[in-house]
């Protein structure tokens, strides 16, 4: 690119609203109009379980609507994230110069709340890029809601990313050096990875080269998806930390292409499952084309997070083959062959338990039964219950049912223990019904560690496993008896190798080396309590 074209296309993030809609042209140095904006709103309180990152969702198909296409799929992707919701769409031939037109869309709130039919008929096209989006590295604010839409000499491109990187601030340092002018308009290391990629692109390099080029700048986990002018490119990293798989709607020879975070989002609008995006790879959808363009830009080993598995990804969601529910309920065996003890009822908690007590009661001959009712008509509020409301217990998301659990010896059945806060009240609720045994079993080994890799696990001050013994969190808790599932037991249950896993949150053997001062932000504590257990 001649120098003064390259002067003349500003490395700012002029084309990145923070939310509303926003409408933007080829031509460098594009202002995008913004239709409306949002006020920003600050998550107000943590819940007590490991919360999901993000959630991706892109389509490139013709004579389809992709923006409803795209909200449906992030419909179903909403468990990754509830804190904003974004769609870009590019209408081909009709920006300047013959290029795209970007149409996006971002705001805080649910997907059902940031959408309506309206906003979705303003965006019209053949490519659609979105992102429900839980803040890892960035607060909850507006100006972090995706996709990121910038501009570059081969016109715009939007990016979505799911994960979290471990060297945001070396490269936040490199790319304000690179581009003396940037200007971030968020705090997130997601925007630092679309800059890399303006910047390479900007630099000479096609799409390809510059997405790679990012993609080898970056350390830790990234699942992205990015709409081009030249198609859809869908991106894991070298370990695939955080999983990516890709469809198609209609005949495959149609080439009408979907990717999403998990397999429930191709379920929702009836696309196929093609496979994953395998870690390290790099593959391009372009429109017309039956067989998209699949390479590696890295090879490293597979390190696929293995709370996804037990936790975060949908039970109908499909990895290894199988759908998660399916994996869960082999926990739960696993759990009761392991963990056994005598009781009347196994109950699970709301949803994630209820696989594993399925599980664990069908291999311990206990009956199993619903002892908790959870509010499933809601999605997560920012409205604090009051100080009295929160003393009453945890009611507000379960409520126990006296008629199920009274005079009853109780096992009851969670997916994790974090700080352990929810677990104690839920216990005191369980003894309230009427309960006379209380037995916690946990259908994953004890969190001892943060994850710096795109899950909000809290410092390692706050994991209560990382702090206290077995019979500390047990007394702590007020049951009778507490018992977590082996991390042998979670790998078998999976009928994987143990290796194809990341299970730092449990035993701190992280994959991707981290700098001291990412480190040192969570790992506070010398290893003590079962952390000391789990590393001995
Ligand atoms: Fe998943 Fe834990 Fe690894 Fe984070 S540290 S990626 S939550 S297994």
């Amino acid at each position: 690119m001649a120098p003064a074209a390259s002067q003349a296309l500003r490395h700012n993030a002029e084309a990145n609203p923070t939310v509303g809609t926003a409408v933007t042209d080829v031509q460098p140095g594009t202002q995008p109009t913004v239709i409306s904006a949002a006020e920003h709103l600050d998550c107000v309180e943590r819940p007590d379980k490991p919360e999901e990152a993000c959630g991706v969702f892109a389509v490139l198909a013709t004579e389809q609507p992709v923006a409803n296409l795209t909200y449906f799929g992030l419909y179903a992707l909403q468990h990754r994230g509830q804190e904003s919701a974004g769609i870009a769409v590019f209408e081909q031939g009709t920006g300047l110069a013959g290029g795209p037109r970007v149409r996006m869309h971002k705001d805080m709130g649910l997907v059902s709340q940031v959408f309506d039919q309206e906003v979705l008929e303003r965006l019209p096209g053949e490519l659609a890029i979105g992102h429900n989006r839980y803040s890892t590295t960035g607060s909850s604010k507006a100006c972090n809601a995706q996709p990121v839409l910038l501009n570059t000499r081969l016109g715009p491109f939007a990016f979505a990313h799911n994960g979290n990187l471990v060297n945001a601030a070396e490269l936040r340092q490199a790319i304000a050096a690179q581009i003396p002018e940037v200007e971030f308009t968020s705090t997130t290391d997601s925007e630092l990875i679309a800059f890399a990629i303006q910047h390479g692109v900007n630099s000479g390099l096609d799409w390809d080269g510059a997405i790679r080029e990012a993609a080898s700048r970056c350390r830790g986990a990234f699942s992205l998806v990015i709409g081009t002018p030249e198609g859809l490119f869908a991106l894991r990293d070298g370990h695939g930390i955080r999983p990516l798989v890709f469809g198609h709607m209609g005949e495959r020879s149609s080439a009408q292409w979907v990717v999403s975070s998990e397999t429930c989002g191709l379920d929702i609008i009836g696309a196929s499952y093609d496979g994953d995006v395998e870690p390290g790879e790099i593959i391009h959808f372009s429109l017309g084309d039956p067989e998209p363009r699949r390479s590696r830009w890295t090879s490293e080993p597979a390190k696929l997070c293995v709370f996804e598995m037990i936790y975060f990804a949908r039970p109908d969601s499909r990895f290894f083959g199988e759908s998660l529910y399916s994996y869960r309920v082999r926990i739960g065996e696993v759990l009761a062959r392991e963990t056994p003890v005598e009781a009347d009822i196994v109950i699970g908690v709301p949803d994630s338990g209820i696989p594993a007590a399925i599980g664990y009661s069908q291999r311990s001959g206990i009956p199993f039964g619903d002892g908790l009712i959870k509010n499933r008509y809601v999605g997560r509020t920012f409205i604090q219950p009051t100080q009295a409301m929160r003393e009453a217990g945890i009611r507000v998301k379960l409520n126990p049912l006296p008629d199920v659990l009274a005079g009853k010896r109780v096992v009851v059945i969670d997916d994790s223990i974090v700080r352990g806060t929810t677990s104690r009240k839920l216990v005191a609720a369980i003894r309230d019904a009427g309960a006379t045994e209380v037995h916690m079993r946990i259908s994953s080994p004890p969190v001892t560690h943060p994850c710096f890799y795109g899950i909000d696990t809290d410092t390692q001050d706050q994991l209560i496993a990382a702090r206290l013994t077995l019979e500390e969190i047990a007394a702590h808790l007020g049951v009778d008896s507490l018992a977590y599932l082996s991390k042998q037991g979670m790998v078998e249950a999976a009928q994987a190798q143990a290796s194809q896993f990341c299970t730092a949150c449990f035993d701190g053997a992280y994959p991707i080396v981290m700098d001291e001062a990412v480190s040192s932000s969570k790992l506070m504590l010398e290893p003590s309590g079962i952390a000391a257990a789990v590393r001995a």
